[in-house]
């Protein structure tokens, strides 16, 4: 009889039949599914060796197999789709356990922060650490504590939690394992005692690169575009807020401070588009201020208040049909992606050329 070879998970690659692995198996989850003979029930998950982790499915699995566990696993299956490889076990795949523990080397695919997708639950990023904001909570009658920054890389930012590990603000750091998760429609990123945290050296520039609106595809922040407003919504413009809860409010009075008069504020909303797509932008005053030459001693006038009509044109002047850079945060609600503006302005000559550069090296 062939002597039996054993193959490491990071030399599998592409499709193969009659592997025989050493792993241990790290996550075990099933589903259910329909089939034209009645329900019936696979497994997934990761399972890991001292070279890196795969995924695994599992048409037939012994019942005895469990999470955590090591397994000789002979005569299983790879197939490759979309440039990852997955290991399959049906019903000629033999499982034998090893009491023995073996070390896993885990593997997280490195990201840009613009690129980070939700699919990919456990990353790798690097970035600039700053804004620090230490929230204390109880549990278990233990005072805890969360630290929060954001993390800046030349594509972008992202909100990051870390339970109990403080962060130096001002460096770079490199963040491997760190957990993605989604929350009030943005991106973000958990720091556990898994997680590896290293601080390197780093050179992002104070603006970030700009990015195709066809590239922008998930909700992480700090995000830089430009192009053509299209398009401008009928009910930006000029709006009145509580001059005490800061509520809009669309009658005359707030129905809480029916006392006080109305704040003038403005905000505008438009389609952008780079002419790789389009997308909606949404901006309070802080963004349109300066672009729009709306200043506040305009807004607080209270011998001449502001009239609808003039703020209206003053946003179609700067806006409409005009060639604008606008950085902001990517978020996701019910119609999608848009972008919450933090700032707006004209582009300059160098940037327009630097659009044209990067369209031509992308397109031509
Ligand atoms: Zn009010």
């Amino acid at each position: 009889m062939a002597e039996e070879k054993f193959v490491k998970l990071s030399d599998i690659s592409g499709d193969a039949v009659d592997l025989n692995i050493k792993v241990k198996i790290l996550s075990l989850s099933s589903k259910d599914m329909e089939t034209s003979k009645g329900k019936t029930t696979y497994h997934y998950g990761l399972i890991g060796d001292d070279t890196g982790v795969i995924s695994y499915t599992a048409w037939s699995l012994p019942s005895t197999v469990r999470e955590k566990d090591v397994y000789e696993i002979r005569r299983c299956y790879s197939k490759t789709y979309k440039d990852k490889v997955r290991v399959y076990f049906d019903q000629k795949t033999e499982f034998k356990f090893l009491t023995e523990d073996i070390e896993v080397k885990r593997n997280y695919r490195y990201y840009s922060i613009k690129d980070l997708n939700i699919r990919d639950k456990f990353v790798t990023v690097e970035g600039l650490v700053k804004d620090e904001r230490i929230r204390e909570y109880e549990k278990d009658g233990e005072r805890r504590k969360i630290f929060q920054y954001i993390l800046k890389d030349q594509t972008g930012t992202i909100g990051v939690s870390s339970f109990g590990l403080q962060l130096k603000p001002g460096k770079a750091v490199r963040l491997e394992g760190a957990r993605l998760d989604e929350f009030n429609g943005y991106y973000r990123l958990n720091i556990s005692d898994k997680t590896g945290v290293e601080y390197i050296t780093l050179n992002i520039g104070d603006e970030p690169d700009y990015v195709y609106i066809k590239d922008i595809k998930n909700p992480v922040g700090g995000i830089k575009v430009s192009g053509f407003v299209i398009s401008m919504g009928d009910k930006a413009g000029l709006i009145t807020r509580c001059r005490e809860c800061k509520k809009r409010i669309d009658d005359i009075r707030c129905p809480d401070h029916p006392d006080l008069l109305p704040e003038y504020d403005v905000f505008a909303y438009f389609t952008l588009d780079d002419g790789t797509d389009y997308i909606q932008v949404n901006a309070g005053y802080d963004a349109i201020k300066s672009i729009s030459g709306i200043e506040e001693s305009y807004l607080k006038n209270e011998s001449r208040p502001p009239l609808k009509r003039e703020v209206k044109d003053k946003l179609e002047n700067a806006l409409l049909h005009n060639a604008i850079y606008v950085k902001g945060n990517v978020r996701e609600n019910t119609q999608g992606l848009n972008l919450r503006a933090t700032e707006i302005g004209h582009i300059d000559k160098n940037a327009l050329s630097e659009i044209r550069k990067i369209q031509e090296e992308e397109f031509i």
